[in-house]
């Protein structure tokens, strides 16, 4: 990092920080994304290695493409000052030009180049006569005056012109981008170094795979769910294992993580209850704002600065974690992995059932879009919305959001939904 400006805690009027006020989701997502920048570094890598990295320059061609003026049909090759004003000419086939094979010998005015797409234009054409459009018989064919000069060509330099952006810096390398740049005989590109994340659960009762269960104890999911958005967005990942709840083991896991990685994140302890110890800690390792986001599932949240890392203490519940993950860390990663934080795409759909809800928090509600006879888009919720039932988040595929002066929807209302489509 470091940030620029630091604004990390909540209104300084406010004497306790689980006060009623509490701050909208947009405005946490506005001051977490005010208070991280991109990581310094990059690599330059093989351009297969850059597949779901962010670019750290510009790559500009450095080659027109295409290369050189081409045929886009097969057909012939001709001048267009040949072709007639009104009724049929007549002109002689000289030769052939195949992609990877051109026209050998000399064009003169009169003659036509049998020609296959992709091929060079041979010098002196300028048009392509498809070859559906004309007769051909034996060593001359014949054309009507139904063409145009300049016809199924494609220019040199039609697609991109030698020293021309081809991508910006901050782009995401997708498939197509993969392509593309071998397209231009670019073998390696400069990436931003993947961002290290450090995570940990909190909690006396969490087991982790393998170990027994006693009574009240529950298995650590949140260490998976994690994992796997991380790998998603293509962290490097260090998994810091359960931590209970003692003062001196959470503080020796964020000391611990701070060192390590850009971005530190733990899951539990960030509830009233619960903070207090948590706070204590943190205040002797950075800056650390707790927040009370309206928002459900996912009210309790932290976050701050332990020493270069960011920090951001996310809720225990499994559903909350995700959430908060997808509307808050996500950006902010994005952001530090030096690429360009976009708007969640949002559509509308009809809802199947009425959904309850009193106003004050935006909610995001787990379900499954579907479509109607007539191809309307419909939105179903995928059962029990408690913020602990995963369940309803792994048969779900989009995110219902209800807007916080929301006090429910009718069966058969227009809502907005996030799709999972473009982050999970
Ligand atoms: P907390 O935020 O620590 O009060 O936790 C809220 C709820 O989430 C409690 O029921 C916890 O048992 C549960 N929880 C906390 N951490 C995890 C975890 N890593 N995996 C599964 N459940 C958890
Ligand atoms: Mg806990």
């Amino acid at each position: 990092m470091p940030p620029t400006e630091l604004n990390v805690q909540r209104d300084p009027s406010c004497e306790d920080d689980f006060d009623d006020a509490s701050l909208s989701a947009n405005d946490a997502r506005v001051r977490i994304l005010n208070n991280v920048a991109v990581i310094s570094g990059e690599h330059r890598v093989p351009v297969r290695d850059s597949l779901r990295r962010y670019l750290s320059r510009d790559i500009h061609s450095p080659v027109n493409v295409p290369q050189q003026t081409n045929s886009a049909m097969d057909g012939y090759a001709i001048a267009g000052n040949d072709l007639p004003s009104t009724g049929t000419a007549r002109l002689d086939v000289l030769g052939t030009a195949l992609a990877g094979h051109p026209f050998e010998g000399v064009f003169r005015p009169g003659g036509a180049v049998r020609i296959m797409t992709g091929a060079p234009m041979p010098e002196g054409c300028d048009t392509v006569l498809m070859q559906e459009h004309v007769e051909h018989n034996g060593d001359h064919i014949t054309l009507d005056h139904h063409h145009k000069i300049g016809q199924h060509v494609r220019a040199a330099g039609e697609d991109l012109k030698a020293g021309q952006q081809v991508l910006p810096a901050a782009h995401l390398m997708n498939p197509a981008d993969l392509g593309l740049v071998a397209s231009l005989g670019i073998g390696e590109v400069h990436v931003h170094r993947r961002l290290r994340v450090a995570y940990f659960s909190t909690g006396d009762e969490l087991r982790s795979i393998g170990e027994p269960l006693g009574v009240g104890q529950i298995y650590d999911s949140n260490r998976y769910t994690l994992y796997g958005m991380l790998e998603r967005i293509n962290a490097e990942i260090i998994d810091m294992g359960v931590v209970g709840d003692s003062k001196q083991a959470v503080a020796d896991a964020f000391a611990a993580a701070s060192q390590m990685a850009d971005v530190v994140i733990s899951s539990g302890g960030v509830s009233v209850g619960e903070a207090d110890y948590i706070k204590g800690v943190l205040a002797d390792l950075g800056q650390v704002g707790f927040w009370k986001v309206a928002m459900k599932p996912g009210r309790p949240l932290a976050f701050g600065l332990l020493g270069d890392a960011a920090f951001f203490g996310l809720p225990g519940n499994p559903v909350s974690v995700m959430v908060t993950f997808y509307q808050f860390v996500q950006p902010a990663l994005t952001k530090m992995a030096g690429g360009v934080v976009r708007q969640w795409l949002t559509c509308e759909a009809t809802v199947t059932e009425t959904l309850k809800k009193r106003p004050g928090r935006v909610e995001f509600q787990r379900a499954a879009m579907s479509r109607d006879h007539r191809g309307r888009l419909l939105v179903t919720p995928t059962g029990d919305q408690g913020s602990g039932i995963l369940r309803s988040m792994s048969s779900a595929d989009c995110l219902i959001v209800l807007p916080i002066d929301s006090a429910g929807v009718d069966a058969g209302s227009v809502v907005e939904i996030q799709p999972f489509s473009d982050f999970m």
